[in-house]
Parts: C-alpha cells; sequence; structure tokens
C-alpha cells in the first residue's frame, strides 16, 4: 500500500455531481469536530442523533466541540440495537424532531453505528421532504460501509432494510479513535467488510491485509492507528467507486454483496439475537462463496484456504459449524431463495477467485447445498 505523508489523515471524495462528498478519517478528529463541521453547516444549529452507549462515550467530547464552534445542539438520545431502526422509533423522531421547530436548512447528525446512520438518515431523507444529514460513524462497519452511499432506512416485519429511501449524507466524518471502546467482536464484523473489498476487485489490499490486518487488533501496536486508518481509507475508496457508478445499484452496486447471500441465510436462521453478528455472517459466507467458487472451477483452493487461515489468525469464525448453534443446509437453502436479491426464482452469488469477484446466475443448488453441509459439519 502507498504510504500517505500523514498516515493518521486521509480524504477520500465520492463523486456523484451535486451530491459530491468527502470523507475525511483522521484520528482525533471528534476532538476538532467544529473545525470539520463548520464549512458544511448553513445555520449554527444541529439535532444531534445518536444511542446511549455512544453518548456515554463521545457526547462530553462532541458537545464540546460544537459549544466551541458556536454550534447550538438538541441531543436525541436512542437505545442501542438493531430494534431501534423501527417505524415506532421513526415516528417518535419524526415528532420529536417538528417539535423542537426543526427547519430544511438545519442539518441532523447521525453519532453512532449503522443502526443510528441507516435511521438518521431516513429521518433526514423523509423530514420536511428532505433535509441534510452528516454521518459520524463510530463502529468500523458503519466507518467502512454504512456512512458511505446514501442507503438509508428502517426494518420491518416483512424483513430488514425493506423500507428506506437513498439520501447521501452532505459528509462522512469519521475518527478511528472511537474504535478503542468498541467491543472486539463488532471490530471483527466490521473487518469483515473490509476483507470483501480486497476479495471483490483488489488483490492487493487483500494481500496486504494478510500482512497488516491482525495489527488493527494489536491495542499494543503503536501502528494500530495507522493500519486502521489506511485499511478504512481504502475501503472507503472501494466503496466510493462503486457508489460513484451504479448509485441505485442497478449493476456493479450488486458485488458489494459479496458473501451476503450465504451470510443473509445465516443470520435469518440465527435470529437476528446476537447470536450472529451481520459481519459473522459475512465473513463465514465468503469463505462459503469461495468454496463454491472452488467446486465450480473459479477459485483455486490455496484461495479459499488463505481466507480461511486470516480468519482463524485473527480469532474469526469462519465456517457455520463455529457459530456453536446447530444449522441444517436445506434450512439455509431455503433462506436463500426467499433473498431479497433472488430475481426471478433464480439465486445470483457472487464468486470467483481472490480479487476476480463476478454475478453469476443459474448456479446448481445440488452444489450450493453442499458447501452448506460442509460448512455446518
Ligand atoms: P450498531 O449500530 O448496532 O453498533 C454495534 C454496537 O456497537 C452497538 O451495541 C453500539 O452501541 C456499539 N457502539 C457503537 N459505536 C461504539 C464505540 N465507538 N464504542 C463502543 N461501542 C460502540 O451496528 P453496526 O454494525 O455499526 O451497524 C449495523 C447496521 O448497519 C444494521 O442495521 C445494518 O442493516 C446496517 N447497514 C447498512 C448499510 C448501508 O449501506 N446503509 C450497510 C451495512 C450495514
Ligand atoms: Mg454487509
Amino acid at each position: 500500500m502507498p504510504n500517505s505523508p500523514n498516515p493518521l489523515l486521509a480524504t477520500v471524495h465520492l463523486p456523484l455531481g451535486d451530491r459530491s462528498y468527502d470523507i475525511i478519517i483522521k484520528g482525533g478528529l471528534l476532538d476538532e469536530l467544529e473545525t470539520h463541521l463548520k464549512p458544511l453547516l448553513k445555520a449554527n444549529r444541529v439535532f444531534v442523533i445518536t444511542e446511549t452507549t455512544v453518548a456515554g462515550l463521545y457526547e462530553s467530547k462532541v458537545a464540546a466541540a460544537l459549544a466551541r464552534g458556536g454550534i447550538t445542539a438538541h441531543w436525541f438520545h436512542l437505545t442501542p440495537g438493531e430494534a431501534t431502526k423501527s417505524f415506532a422509533v421513526y415516528e417518535k423522531l419524526l415528532n420529536d424532531l417538528l417539535a423542537c421547530k426543526i427547519e430544511r436548512s438545519d442539518v441532523i447528525l447521525a453519532l453512532g453505528g449503522g443502526v443510528i446512520g441507516d435511521l438518521a438518515g431516513f429521518v433526514a431523507a423523509s423530514l420536511l421532504r428532505g433535509i441534510d444529514f452528516i454521518q459520524i460513524p463510530t463502529t468500523l462497519l458503519s466507518q467502512v460501509d454504512s456512512s458511505v452511499g446514501g442507503k438509508t432506512g428502517i426494518n420491518t416485519a416483512h424483513g430488514k432494510n425493506l423500507v428506506g429511501a437513498f439520501h447521501q449524507p452532505l459528509g462522512v466524518l469519521i475518527d478511528p479513535y472511537v474504535l478503542k471502546t468498541l467491543p472486539v467482536r463488532e471490530l471483527q464484523a466490521g473487518y469483515a467488510e473490509v476483507l470483501k473489498y480486497g476479495l471483490i476487485d483488489d488483490p492487493t489490499f487483500f494481500g496486504w491485509l494478510l500482512e497488516n490486518g491482525k495489527t488493527m487488533f494489536d491495542t499494543s501496536s503503536n501502528r494500530q492507528l495507522a493500519v486502521q486508518t489506511e485499511a478504512i481509507k481504502v475501503s472507503c475508496e472501494a466503496k466510493a467507486r462503486v457508489v460513484a457508478e451504479d448509485e441505485r445499484e442497478s449493476g456493479k452496486r450488486a458485488l458489494l454483496n459479496l458473501g451476503h447471500t450465504f451470510g443473509h441465510a445465516l443470520e435469518a436462521e440465527c435470529g437476528y439475537d446476537g447470536t450472529l453478528l451481520h459481519g459473522e455472517g459475512v465473513a463465514i459466507g465468503m469463505v462459503m462463496a469461495l468454496d463454491l467458487s472452488v467446486r465450480l472451477g473459479l477459485a483455486n483452493p490455496d484461495e479459499r484456504d488463505m481466507l480461511i487461515n486470516h480468519l482463524k489468525s485473527v480469532g474469526m469464525k469462519w465456517s457455520a459449524a463455529d457459530i456453536g448453534v446447530p444449522l441444517d443446509a436445506g434450512k439455509l437453502l431455503s433462506h436463500m431463495a426467499k433473498d431479497k436479491k433472488a430475481k426471478a426464482g433464480s439465486v445470483g452469488f457472487i464468486l470467483g477467485g481472490i480479487g476476480k469477484a463476478a454475478m453469476h446466475r443459474g448456479i446448481d443448488l445440488d452444489l450450493v447445498q453442499a458447501v452448506l453441509h460442509d460448512s455446518v459439519c
């Protein structure tokens, strides 16, 4: 990977015409938030949507920065967890914001992980027919994935993320220092999405992660923040490239679902109760996708084993058997047929060797069943 002059600072531009924006990645950014925020604001007032865990850790720092910048803030504290991405919380937030007389010139700050980013983004997309919002993601998953690209939304009784809007933020402000407080399991879940970008089309990045990825987790290393910054930067660049080409997922953006067809089936079967985090499902799903690719002659076994060994080396689950609950290959297969990415009854799989992912349809489901069976056992 190229060495930047300051390993703790990077900017990634997402070119989308009048919806273009910058992603700023800087260790310590929250301590100087006002300097990054002020150029983006039309009025000196923000509405901060966050949740209690993140607020407990970072509210005083953010509030102090806003006060220094002369920015008035209204705070909204939600309950942490996926259940917050609901119609009920969405409706209450809209009413609470309207009660505070929010105007179209105001800006919403989404301070938290993907749950807060998705919900606050959808509130911003729909309130007063659309107001601006800024993402301040605090989990690795949200820093490398959900805060970039403008997908916002909430969950429904019929499935996750089925109501929402494309609404690009005004900017994404990332402080990798906040990862210090993130539970290691959440860091690992986000790391699965980092690895995904290497597997899709960047074998150099994948190779760099094999060498350096472990340092992301090593609190005793003085390179930890530099490695995290670089990994977040390259991930955001990769996502920005795909989104710039295919903002509304009519083609290339689907590649970002590498490992997700299998992963979503695992998540659905495990029940979204914390047994399996999304990123954990994606990691196992990427191994399954590589295994299927090997069986189809699209990848060689060394590539699959490289991924498995790397996941093991950073303490991550790599097979369905690792999850620790009994799973049935047939049931997993039926979840895949129901996945929203299944078009006209044919499940789409992102397959290929490392850095050579492409969408494949019409795959022999007996082979898929064999992959699932071997991972479950
Ligand atoms: P999350 O927001 O639930 O955060 C995970 C946990 O980490 C929570 O318990 C939270 O309280 C805690 N936390 C957050 N920041 C912390 C910090 N700095 N220190 C300590 N604890 C912290 O989950 P997530 O993994 O960030 O996001 C998952 C959500 O993102 C899902 O709802 C998913 O659907 C969505 N998502 C959206 C997109 C998109 O393109 N919009 C992409 C991927 C995922
Ligand atoms: Mg994902």
